[in-house]
């Protein structure tokens, strides 16, 4: 099993993405304070470039690379950001990727992959494991697996965000993120116990797929049928071995937010802040202004996952 990161790779990250990713706005709302009672910092990962996190654990991934590993390419399996991230990564660092999408991904994801220069390999969801075909394909043409969430400089990369929120705001008392497969959370938990040692950290998972609190209860990884909810970025099954070792061991708490949640923040953010937050990206601040009388009077960092939501879905969902 690879070795659990440590801050120090979070920080080796931040040396290796610099220049390359975005260093992303630290946004505040005095409307959204007074209304909350709290002082909410959001990190915008939103405007982060492919419009999500998921390019800084893939472009830190992807330049340790030895020679070898970058003339064979590289392959993951997505639907989603991670697909676009590591795509984008590649193309900048002149490495093959093949991402294996799903028949049914949406054609604006598969055309925004293939934009970046990835060659796509289509299976079918229902019919063929995905993990199965990733490894067959990986050891025939010798190409490296770099899965979502569970590889060390994936996470490595993903605690680069928080790593630049608390340079920017020092201690904090609360840090909320929002949590799929929890590569974004373990990688925060890293940064946030070595730079603001008494911040709550809290990651929030949609209430349809709840498996994240219930492995914390467990203690041991649950696993659940895909969840129906409208958070794509989080439709994830299990927790991964490396992100739950690191979740159980530094966060504080995992609670859930539904679907009308999500949805009442976004149009918060769509028409306080203006500014476009996927389903997903919602997750974290919908927790907050649940939990807001717990919050009152305490500095809030909380984490703006990405913003890739098609236009008409967006407006259907603001509007809903
Ligand atoms: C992938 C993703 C998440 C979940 O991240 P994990 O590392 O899988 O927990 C949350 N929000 C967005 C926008 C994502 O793309």
């Amino acid at each position: 099993m690879p070795t659990v990161p440590t801050f120090a790779d979070v920080q080796a990250a931040a040396d290796r993405i610099r220049g390359h990713a975005h260093r992303t706005p630290v946004l505040t709302s005095r409307r959204i304070d007074a209304e909350t009672g709290a002082q909410l910092y959001f990190k915008c990962e939103n405007f982060q470039r492919m419009g999500a996190f998921k390019f800084r654990g893939a472009f830190n991934a992807l330049s340790r690379f030895d020679d070898d590993q970058r003339r064979a390419g590289v392959l993951t399996y997505s639907s989603g950001n991670h697909a676009q991230g590591i795509a984008l990564a590649a193309n900048i660092l002149g490495i093959p990727a093949t991402i294996l999408m799903p028949d049914d991904a949406p054609e604006s994801k598969v055309a925004a992959t293939v934009g970046y220069g990835a060659s796509v390999v289509r299976f079918d969801r229902y019919g063929e494991d995905r993990e199965e075909i990733g490894r067959a394909l990986a050891a025939e043409k010798g190409l490296t697996l770099i899965p979502p969430y569970d590889h060390p400089d994936i996470i490595a990369g993903q605690g680069t965000a928080t790593m630049e929120l608390l340079e920017e705001t020092g201690e904090l008392d609360a840090l909320f993120v929002c949590l799929g497969g929890g590569g974004l959370l373990s990688g925060a938990a890293l940064a946030a116990r070595a730079m603001a040692p008494s911040c709550r950290i809290v990651g929030v998972e949609p209430e349809a797929g709840d498996d994240g609190v219930r492995s914390l209860r467990s203690g041991s990884i649950v696993h659940i049928d895909t969840p129906v909810t409208i958070a794509d970025g989080a439709q994830t099954q299990h927790l991964g071995v490396l992100t739950f070792e690191i979740i159980r061991r530094d966060v504080d708490d995992i609670v859930t937010a539904s679907d009308a949640e999500l949805v009442a923040a976004m149009r918060v953010f769509a028409s306080t802040m203006k500014i476009v937050v996927e389903p997903t990206g919602c997750l974290a601040f919908a927790a907050v202004r649940r939990l807001a009388p717990e919050l009152a009077g305490r500095r809030v960092g909380v984490i703006v996952s990405g913003g890739n939501v098609d236009l008409d879905r967006f407006a259907a969902l603001i509007t809903s």
